[in-house]
């Protein structure tokens, strides 16, 4: 039982940071996807089942430093009203007499929802003030935002310093998220693969570095394997390259090799004569990519030796696609990955699936339930594997 769950919460008031931050529809301003609200459901059950209340604060957007419409908090009232089941009130300033007043009336089992958090800049910037008039309202403080967890912001983090330690913990959404990514990390079962895709090598290098020293293997895929295969000679054609990060993969290559790493790069590549759903397809190996021509996923060897690393693996982190999984034509490989990584789960690895794409790709292949924990955590998910302290969860510990 962790700390959360032993703990009662009865005539308690608990000020929750949640992440609402929901995609909304730009016109009716309807939630397109609630996974989010969804996620933070258990916990503020458990607290208003226990017969405690709870005051919502959370930020949605990046709104300029004032309040606007569009991102106002009063659009996820309805839903959040459905999925609880129960009327919510509302505190249209998430500062001020309206929001206190609301806050010392709430009774056993209601619910406030504060705006917006960040029509304040005092939120961004860590504030002190403000976040000691957000404590204020709560006699326990409940983080809940993994999401935001990279953050050192007034409700995320700085608020936590006005709790005795006794009275700040981590919701079930925040708790899981935390365990499953320190058991990555930290009390690892070997073989250990990390394999990481999308875009960019620039912004996946110091996870890669920090990764060095934790995994058996390295699986490199998507976009970024082309400045690899760039920098050891290779042809890559009209593929993805960043030119100023060629040293930066060289030296990373022999890094691996000097700490004993395997680094798995895509032999061969589904190449498109153009970036496009009608581009016509053919592939090749990925260090001999034909003028003309660039890699959008990686092709059967490639998946088959992927495939095997990881269903040889105990420990499984995943970040970023191996391909333009977008579009029809090139969501072969990371739907081939997805399957592994579904199956290796199966028999007995712990699996870690986390950042914005790879969730959509589990989600879009339908394997999400058969990851051990797919992680809401984009930014903060790849600061901690970065091996960085997080100040959310610093607040709290
Ligand atoms: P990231 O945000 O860095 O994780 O990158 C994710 C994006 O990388 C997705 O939108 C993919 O479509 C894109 N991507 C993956 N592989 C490639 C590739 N070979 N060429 C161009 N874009 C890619």
């Amino acid at each position: 039982m962790s700390r959360f769950t032993e703990h009662s919460f009865a005539n308690e008031k608990a000020l929750i940071r949640v992440d609402f931050n929901v995609p909304l529809d730009k016109t009716t301003f309807e939630i397109t996807d609630d996974t989010r609200i969804r996620a933070t459901l258990p916990t503020i059950n458990k607290i208003l089942n226990d017969g405690g209340s709870v005051i919502l604060m959370s930020h949605l957007g990046r709104p300029k430093g004032g309040p606007e419409e569009k991102y106002s908090l009063k659009h996820v009232l309805q839903r959040l009203s459905q999925l609880l089941d129960k009327q919510i009130q509302f505190a249209s300033d998430c500062i001020g007499e309206d929001a206190a007043n609301k806050a010392k009336d709430l009774q056993p089992g209601e619910v406030l929802l504060l705006e917006n958090l960040r029509f304040y800049p005092e939120e961004e910037k860590g504030d002190k003030s403000f976040a000691e008039k957000l404590s204020k309202y709560g006699d326990v403080y409940v983080n809940d935002a993994f999401g935001t967890a990279h953050r050192a912001h007034a409700s995320t983090a700085i608020v936590a310093d006005y709790f005795p330690s006794d009275k700040k913990f981590f919701g079930l959404l925040m708790e899981a998220e935390v365990s499953s990514a320190e058991k990555v990390l930290h009390k690892t079962e070997k073989p250990f693969v990390a394999i990481i895709g999308g875009a960019k090598v620039s912004d996946k290098i110091l996870i890669l570095e920090n990764l060095l020293d934790k995994a058996t293997d390295i699986i490199i895929g998507g976009g970024m394997a082309y400045t690899f295969f760039k920098a050891l000679g290779g042809n890559i054609g009209n593929s993805l390259c960043e030119e100023d990060r060629l040293s930066t993969a060289k030296e990373l290559l022999k890094k691996a090799e000097e700490k004993g790493v395997c680094i798995h790069l895509p032999s061969d590549s589904i190449i498109a004569n153009k970036f496009a759903e009608d581009a016509e397809t053919s592939s090749s190996p990925s260090n001999n990519i034909p003028d003309g021509w660039m890699g959008l996923d990686i092709a059967e060897d490639a998946q088959n030796a992927f495939t095997n690393v990881i269903l040889h693996s105990k420990t499984i982190l995943w970040n970023g696609p191996m391909g333009v999984f977008e579009m029809e034509k090139f969501q072969n490989g990371t739907k081939c990955i997805a399957e592994a990584v579904a199956k290796a789960t199966q028999a007995g690895a712990f699996s870690l699936v986390g950042g914005g794409d790879s969730v959509a790709a589990v989600n879009k292949f339908n394997l999400a339930d058969k990851i051990s924990h797919v992680s809401t955590g984009g930014g903060a998910l790849l600061e901690f594997f970065e091996g960085k302290i997080l100040p959310g969860i610093a607040a709290i510990k």
